[in-house]
């Protein structure tokens, strides 16, 4: 980036709140139902019709106002954000405007070095959904208003980010929040989790901020960084020429790369906001909101200090488990079935997320049950088998839902620890290569490793490797004399 300039960035994100029915009537939110079929009059906004506001919605927002240390407010109301469009039959989003219910609460995004930076969040809204246009159709749009009025959160951050990395970190916790608090389920590639993404830039020492623009349309972490990367150096790039920003909404091409304008952006006021007249203000009592702070699920960052404390687990692998919460509860039942703590953290934060990053699924789908894999670690550490024949009993794991014990007898790979068949051994290779013992002897010990490779391929790595190398020092030595 050009050392004059600064970008400015502030994220609005939506999120889908995982509630059964939807925000103002008992229309299922399931998804992959028969298009146009979860409707009723009430989310189809039919003349006479009376919305009544789910109250989980308001628990859900509340919760996530409370973990990101929001004032909640005691009153608040919703308003009627207008405009067409055939996503949205009602002619009007149920949204809130003024006197939203959760304002002025913050985050802490923490960087690869450890170091952190507090972002601030404007306000957290409740809302509802817009049906899906579906274009698919060579020469026609397809409506499927299933999720007309289906329940949102927006958070909305304060123009506190200046990088790609800042927002992309920003992110990652509110997704990370959402998750632990069982809000959403957080998956951008489904659109569940939407970010827009505010940019604009000013030249460095610069207190007025530059006009934005804002990017819709990214369905992933890492498009959400690109996205940002360009547009920052898109108005640089019109600002060196010369030329001024206009304030417009862009869409962002994947498969391009870049952004494509969609419309000059509407101001608030083209929206005609008004309060909604069909539904009462909210009101979140102080009781309501101690009896839903009680609900609180355990935060990443305490469980993080729990897996520290408890586990004697060093903090680089406590952040990697809690990263998603689904991902910590793997370990800790994991850790149900086996003691050893740290090599259960290690086989999760290699072998297990190496597959579930490769295959892109959630743990939740990995196909090996944590019981599984507990024992496997088990076996291992009774010197049932070596570490290095678990790592080929764990690929076969993968494959069929055996339980590792089983594998390992089916295929016949326990470990070889009776030392007079593994003397035996040790005698034939040191037998077989007279040429390596005299380079051993004329004090060449490299070729230890060799004698090793040796008798780990005549077992079929199935010799303690303990045994081994004692037996096989114990046999030179004797040489040596
Ligand atoms: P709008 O009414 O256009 O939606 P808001 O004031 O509601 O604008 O802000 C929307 C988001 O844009 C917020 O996250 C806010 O922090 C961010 N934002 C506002 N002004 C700027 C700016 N000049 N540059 C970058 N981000 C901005
Ligand atoms: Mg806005
Ligand atoms: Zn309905």
């Amino acid at each position: 980036m050009n050392e004059k300039y600064e970008a400015v960035i502030g994220l609005e994100v939506h999120a889908q709140l995982l509630t059964e029915s939807k925000a103002f009537c008992g229309c299922s939110t399931k998804f992959g139902n028969s298009p146009n079929s979860n409707i009723c009059p009430i989310c189809l906004g039919h003349p006479g019709i009376l919305p009544v506001l789910n109250k989980k919605v308001v628990e859900l927002t509340v919760l996530m106002g409370l973990a990101t240390n929001c004032t909640i407010n005691e009153k608040s109301i919703f308003a009627r954000k207008n405009y067409f469009y055939p996503d949205l039959p009602k002619g009007y989003q149920i949204s809130q405007y003024e006197e939203p219910i959760c304002e002025n609460g913050y985050v802490d995004i923490t960087f690869p070095d450890e170091s952190t930076k507090r972002i601030g969040l404007t306000r957290i809204h409740m809302e509802e959904d817009a049906g899906k246009l579906i274009h698919d159709q060579s020469y026609e749009t397809l409506v499927d208003v299933n999720r007309c009025g289906v329940a949102l959160m927006e958070i909305v951050s304060e123009p506190d980010m200046h990088t790609a990395q800042e927002a992309y970190l920003y992110l990652s916790k509110i997704k990370q929040f959402v998750q632990y608090l069982n809000i959403c389920d957080g998956n951008m590639e489904e659109g569940s989790l939407r970010c827009d993404a505010n940019v604009s830039v000013r030249i460095k020492g610069e207190k007025k901020l530059g006009t934005k623009a804002e990017i819709k349309n990214m369905n992933s972490f890492r498009n959400v960084e690109k996205a940002i990367n360009y547009e920052i150096e898109r108005q640089i790039d019109i600002l060196e020429d010369g030329g001024t920003i206009i304030q417009e909404t862009l869409l962002w091409d994947a498969d391009r790369n870049e952004v494509h304008s969609m419309r000059s952006k509407e101001e608030a006021h083209d929206y005609k906001y008004f309060p909604d007249p069909d539904l009462m203000p909210v009101i979140v009592s102080n009781q309501w909101k101690s009896e839903i702070a009680n609900q609180m699920p355990e935060l990443p960052e305490v469980r993080k200090e729990r897996l520290v404390g408890k586990y004697s687990l060093p903090k680089y692998d406590a952040e990697i488990l809690t990263q998603t919460k689904s991902i910590a509860d793997y370990y800790e039942q994991v850790i149900e079935t086996t003691a050893d703590y740290k090599s259960a953290s290690n086989w999760i934060m290699t072998d297990v997320l190496k597959v579930i990053n490769d295959e892109k699924i959630d743990i939740k789908d990995f196909p090996i049950p944590p019981g599984n894999l507990g024992e496997l670690i088990n076996l291992i550490k009774e010197g049932t088998i070596s570490g290095k024949i678990a790592k080929e009993v764990f690929p076969l794991m993968l494959k069929e839902n055996k339980k590792p014990s089983q594998i390992v007898k089916e295929k016949n790979l326990v470990q070889i620890t009776d030392s007079s068949e593994i003397e035996k051994i040790v005698e034939k290779i040191l037998g077989n290569n007279s040429h390596q013992v005299k380079q051993y002897i004329n004090g060449e010990g490299k070729v230890f490793g060799f004698f090793v490779g040796q008798i780990m391929r005549e077992t079929k790595g199935k010799a303690n490797p303990k045994v081994v190398n004692d037996l096989l020092k114990e046999k030179l030595e004797l040489l040596k004399n």
